[in-house]
């Protein structure tokens, strides 16, 4: 058997990530732990209950003694390490839990996997520890050799992780991987990310918050993409490494927004609330891919067009899920 601890799975990526796994390999134990926040919810995982190989774990990842316990018990080998506080937004409010979650967080499990021992050990950022382009240099995009530039708490918080990350391969030969990825989208999306927030608010007949000129641009993939490329770096990624993983599917909010009214049948002018810019929101995140693609033969496989569609039919078909969420926020 292979013990593979998942962090953060009762989020969005990691209950995509969990169920890809244990389709994928029938010999994982897959052991999720998840502190369920407000972000995460046993309801993600529902589908993969009974599963006798998915052991959830209610906890903190800055638990030493339950880390140590999770190791004792079950032969960790290899770590996929998603546990976060994850919205901008509320970084900007309190930044304390994103200090105590993704940075405090992921030294703990450093630790722990250090003392006791691990294979590989995956940790999964983001875009954003790269700060924002300039608009006017539509040919920049971030290469995984460009400076980190956080400008928000929780891209700070995620930059934090990521140097200490870098430091125990560095200093003590751990065999960890950073991927830093971009905008996420999909099923279980929790309702308070753009994409989710926009399609709830619709089927509400409320009007979306639109922020600022609505000319920021990200790029955006498929959570099953993200998820497929994860699994492949777990098993064949070169240690040490920094992997840039994108959807090559750039556009302004302002875009994102006209092809949700559009797919959910609404108008710009029934439908937009313009409403203050967020404080200093980044203008503009866009991947190189090349690595990945040349060394992994991945690219993304989702197109946006059909894969949005998708993902506005499950939120239509999901309704007592994401009201559950928003009560629970
Ligand atoms: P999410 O907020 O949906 O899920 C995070 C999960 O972590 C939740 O289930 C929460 O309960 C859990 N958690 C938070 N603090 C914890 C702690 N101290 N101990 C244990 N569990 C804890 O986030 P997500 O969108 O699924 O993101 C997962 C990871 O991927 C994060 O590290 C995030 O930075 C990274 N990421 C996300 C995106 C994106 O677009 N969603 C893009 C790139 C990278």
């Amino acid at each position: 058997m292979r013990a593979i601890l998942l962090t953060g799975a009762a989020g969005f990526i990691g209950c995509n990530l969990a169920r890809l796994i244990l389709r994928a390999d029938p010999s994982v134990r897959l052991v999720a732990l998840d502190k369920l926040t407000y972000a995460g919810s046993l309801a993600n995982l529902e589908s993969l209950k009974g599963d006798p190989r998915l052991i959830f774990v209610h906890g903190d990842v800055a638990d030493s003694p339950l880390l140590e316990r999770l190791w004792a018990e079950h032969g960790i080998g290899e770590v996929l390490h998603l546990a976060a506080e994850s919205h901008v937004d509320r970084g900007i409010l309190a930044s304390g839990p994103f200090v105590h979650s993704n940075v405090v967080g992921t030294q703990i499990l450093l630790d722990v996997a250090r003392a006791r021992g691990v294979r590989r050990f995956v940790h999964v950022s983001t875009d954003e520890v790269y700060g924002s382009l300039p608009e006017d240099r539509p040919d920049l995009k971030f290469t995984e050799s460009t400076p980190l530039s956080p400008n928000s708490p929780y891209s700070a918080s995620k930059a934090a992780a990521d140097c200490l990350v870098r430091a125990y391969y560095h200093t003590y030969g751990m065999p960890v991987l950073i991927t830093r990825c971009s905008n996420n989208y999909g099923p279980h999306q929790f309702p308070e990310k753009v994409i989710p927030l926009f399609i709830t608010h619709l089927l509400q007949d409320k009007p979306v918050p639109l922020y600022g000129d609505g000319l920021n641009v990200r790029d955006w993939i498929h959570v099953e993409d993200h998820c497929q490329v994860l699994w492949e770096l777990l098993n064949r990624g070169r240690t040490g490494e920094v992997y840039n993983i994108g959807g090559e599917c750039e556009m302004t909010n302002r875009a994102l927004t006209e092809t949700i009214l559009r797919e959910m049948g609404r108008t710009w002018e029934s439908s937009v609330r313009f409403v203050p810019d967020r404080p200093g929101h980044d203008r503009r995140y866009a991947m190189d891919i090349t690595k990945i693609r040349r060394e992994m033969g991945w690219s993304p496989r989702r197109r946006f067009d059909e894969a949005i569609r998708e993902t506005i039919a499950w939120y239509r078909d999901h309704e007592s899920w994401w009201r559950a969420a928003i009560q629970s926020s």
